[in-house]
């Protein structure tokens, strides 16, 4: 039988790990580099945009007045005295009885408060048909002052908030500061993390593999996953499992001015784990048995004030326990607030756990209407491709050792997830 009671609770390891941790200062980035970086403070817009009144669509600038009678079967004659193409500020004021032929985004002219869309004259684009600028246009229906144009400030007013500190930038916030004109924007410094992978069987991807020996997965995942939050990874190379070894790969670790470190394996109580013995010896260690499945032994700790993870050399191990205490630590540097992809789903078959709070790779698979969630077969530490095949995170909570199948619980999403 477990204890539970000697093991710490995923939610108070969080806290206690969350407890030293604040943002990271603002730096200025260019604007083209600002994807996926997170704003360091609100932006509000400078201008109005749009900053001038435009046309909404291709026709032709009106006085509303003007066409105030136009109908298909009586429509009105006004002469064309303008051509006003994007770009180009019109030269006179439209007067009484005249018409301007405008393209959209052109500025509209002077005089006029209604556009009338091309499809609306009898100058309609057609093959055969010069394009030349004629000299009287028809309009075939009548316009209300205000149709057809964009008006200063429709889209933003000076001085609007345009996105707030915490957003993370996307395509369509880059694109709204461009047209503010922004060359540079403040955003959070990234989280520097040092990814340390131990152990006397790991050899690089490049190696061949001989008897004994395995490639190192999770030095890459987990810069993978770094860079996934924000993150930029520094990988070391791989720490043999002796005191020495391990000492020098942490030197270097700190040499890259790291804001987190993580390393990975020797921290069970196999003989030749020595992560800890290091830690202890040239940091402080809180070493914990964390009442969590898969994942329970981890250090966490600090070397030289720079935190420190030990995450288990198991890959499921360490990317589960990645998500639930890095993810969060990595967010809180980044100044970043949001939630993570977290939804509830009906469970599609009894479940057996073993009271640890537990992490289940699951498939979300939609039955009789509803969307369910299966295990993925084998629930194994060492299998990584079960989080490749997985779309989610069964999370079963503490205390728990049966759930019967149609239990709603939490699914942590692998798919599509951001954060
Ligand atoms: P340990 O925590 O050192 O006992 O390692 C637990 C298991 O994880 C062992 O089967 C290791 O071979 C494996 N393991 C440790 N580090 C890695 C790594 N970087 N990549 C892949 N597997 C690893
Ligand atoms: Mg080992």
């Amino acid at each position: 039988m477990y204890a539970v009671t000697q093991l710490l609770s995923v939610d108070e390891a969080l806290s206690r790990i969350l407890d030293g941790i604040a943002p990271l200062p603002a730096e200025r980035v260019k604007l083209s580099d600002s994807l996926g970086r997170v704003l360091a403070e609100d932006l509000r817009a400078e201008i109005n945009l749009p900053p001038f009144p435009n046309s909404a669509l291709d026709g032709y600038a009106v006085r509303s007045d003007d066409v105030a009678a136009a109908a298909p079967q009586s429509p009105v004659q006004l002469r064309v005295t303008m051509d006003i193409p994007a770009g180009k500020p019109p030269d006179s004021p439209l007067t009484a009885g005249q018409a301007a032929r405008i393209m959209t985004g052109a500025p509209l002219p002077i005089g006029a408060d209604a556009v009338v869309p091309v499809e609306q004259t009898d100058a309609r684009w057609q093959p055969d048909r010069p394009i030349e600028l004629p000299s009287v246009v028809q309009i075939y229906r009548s316009a209300r002052p205000g149709d057809g144009i964009r008006q200063v400030g429709d889209d933003l007013r000076a001085g609007q908030r345009v996105a707030a500190a915490g957003t993370v930038l996307r395509a369509q916030e880059i694109g709204v500061l461009a047209s503010l004109g922004h060359v540079y924007v403040p955003v959070v410094r990234q989280p520097r993390v040092a990814i340390l992978s131990t152990g006397d069987e790991l050899i690089d991807i490049h190696e061949p593999l001989t008897p004994g020996k395995i490639h190192d997965s999770n030095g890459y995942m987990l810069a993978a996953l770094a860079a996934t939050y924000n993150a930029v990874p520094l990988r070391l190379p791989v720490a043999r499992d002796t005191l020495d070894d391990v000492r020098r790969r942490f030197r270097q670790a700190l040499e890259q001015r790291p804001d987190v470190i993580l390393s990975s394996a020797g921290v069970s109580v196999g003989a030749f784990d020595v992560v800890r013995t290091v830690l202890a010896e040239l940091g402080q260690i809180d070493f914990w048995r964390i009442n969590l499945r898969p994942g329970k032994p981890l250090a966490f700790g600090h070397l030289q004030g720079v935190p420190f993870f030990g995450l288990p050399g198991n890959p499921v191990s360490a990317i589960v326990t990645f998500d639930v205490f890095v993810r969060p630590v990595l967010l809180r540097l980044g100044n970043r607030t949001d939630q993570a992809s977290t939804i509830t789903v009906i469970t599609g078959e009894d479940i057996e756990s073993d009271g640890r709070r537990s992490y289940l790779r699951v498939k979300l698979v939609s039955e009789d209407g509803q969307l369910k969630a299966r295990l993925t077969g084998t629930q194994i530490s060492s299998a990584l491709i079960s989080m490749v095949l997985a779309d989610g995170l069964l999370i079963v909570p503490e205390g728990v050792t049966h759930v019967p199948a149609g239990t709603p619980l939490p699914v942590r999403l692998l798919r599509y997830m951001n954060i």
